[in-house]
């Protein structure tokens, strides 16, 4: 088990105004910021973060998605991260998402959920090392 995990504000939580709020409720739950940046992926960046979903019908909409305005991109840490962290952004879907989750509180649509979360420690890994130099970590 790996004690940290990957994550993005995405570009319609970023426009919302929501980072501050998001924040809150990340380091509240007892996550640390190992490495935070603001920045804004072009459509192929984008595809190469989530080339995983290349074959999915929604794969372009994501990607446009993605590359249409600033993200937040942070490695956090916590004692059992991945899963901790994804029980508390909630379901990929706000509307199936539990009360009290980031999503439920301030994702739009499946599409445009206000954040990522890593969904295993490989991945966090791999995700985070996509984002940030081992000179930008703490
Ligand atoms: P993420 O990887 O962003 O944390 P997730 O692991 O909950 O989300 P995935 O199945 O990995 O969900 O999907 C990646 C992203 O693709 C989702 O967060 C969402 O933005 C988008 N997505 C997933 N399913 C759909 C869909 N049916 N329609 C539109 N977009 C979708
Ligand atoms: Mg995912």
């Amino acid at each position: 088990m790996s004690n940290r995990t990957f994550t993005m504000i995405k570009p319609d939580a970023f426009a919302a105004g929501h980072i501050g709020s998001i924040l809150k409720h990340i380091e509240a739950a007892g996550f640390k910021i190992i490495a935070m940046k603001a920045i804004r992926l072009s459509a192929e960046k984008a595809g190469e973060f989530y080339a995983v979903h290349k074959e999915r019908p929604f794969y372009g909409e994501l990607v446009e998605f993605m590359s249409s305005g600033p993200i937040v991109a942070a490695i956090l840490e916590k004692e059992n991260a991945v899963a901790d962290f994804r029980t508390l952004i909630g379901a990929t879907n706000p509307a199936q998402a539990a009360d009290g989750t980031i999503r439920k509180l301030y994702a739009k649509s499946v599409g445009e959920n206000a954040v990522h979360g890593s969904d295993s420690d490989e991945n966090a890994a791999i995700e985070g090392s996509f984002f940030f130099s081992a000179f930008e970590r703490i």
